[in-house]
């Protein structure tokens, strides 16, 4: 799997995305079209399945084009990581399919609006995110679950993967918190069971969505080529692009 960032811009605001400081970028956090393009023409040429990834990809107003160049040049299997938000329009979710995403990788983070938005810090993102995924299947996209598991929540795991199951999803990948990136808070919120058993989620608790997909064991190597970061002004330079490999599963493929 081959991974290409659209944007680092987000509709939630987990307590442990790895990405608020780089969202307030110059420009929003979102990638010059011509870098995200040769990105994709590349990930392609490299491999079968293409991942699009954020930050939100969905907030790209090119992501349908993107997805086209990307099944153009070749992928055959084009994944969309995303919280799931804008999925619950099924207009959306059509348009993925026919712009030719095969595949989406949905956060889910709580069995209950309470303890998902405890983690995203976003009223109403649990209903949507929910009504995502089964809208998602609905269209005939093919359906995993991404959960960052923290103190918060793991007590719910197997709940968490019997509602994603009744919603459509055809598999669950749980990520500790404490792997994500720049991880310093959520290694703080997220490290240890609580002793007392107290119920979810609980003041000071926290772990992080959408970053599920960078963490976890036993997953498969994925290639992230992250395009350069381009502000508007005239002869700014932007930030030099970069690529890098971690270790991630990919629950669209089991
Ligand atoms: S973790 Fe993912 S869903 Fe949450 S704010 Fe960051 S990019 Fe958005």
């Amino acid at each position: 799997v081959r991974a290409v960032w659209l944007t680092l811009a987000c509709n939630n605001a987990c307590a442990f995305c790895p990405q608020q400081e780089a969202r307030t970028s110059p420009g929003g956090g979102f990638f010059s079209s011509e870098a995200i393009q040769d990105r994709l023409r590349e990930a392609a040429r490299l491999d079968k399945t293409v991942a699009l990834v954020g930050g939100e990809p969905t907030l790209h107003p090119e992501l349908f084009a993107f997805a086209r160049l990307a099944r153009e040049a070749g992928a055959e299997a084009l994944v969309v990581q995303t919280n799931g938000r804008r999925l619950a329009y099924s207009s959306y979710a059509r348009g993925l399919v026919e712009a030719g995403v095969t595949a989406v990788d949905i956060s889910l983070h709580g069995t209950t609006a309470a303890m998902h938005e405890f983690h995203t810090r976003t009223a109403g993102s649990f209903a949507q995110t929910l009504t995502g995924i089964g809208v998602a299947r609905g269209a005939g996209l093919r359906v995993g679950v991404t959960c960052v598991l923290t103190r918060s929540n793991y007590r719910h795991a197997p709940e968490l993967v019997r509602l994603a199951a009744a919603r459509g999803a055809r598999a669950v990948q749980f990520a500790p918190a404490q792997q994500l990136p720049g991880g310093g808070r959520a290694r703080a919120l997220a490290a240890a069971p609580r002793r007392d058993g107290a119920s979810v989620p609980g003041r000071g608790e926290a772990g992080r969505p959408g970053a599920g997909r960078r963490a976890a064991a036993g997953g498969e190597r994925i290639a992230r080529a992250r395009p350069s970061l381009r502000r508007r002004g005239p002869g700014d330079p932007g930030i030099k692009g970069q690529t890098r490999s971690t270790s991630q599963p990919s629950p669209w493929r089991t």
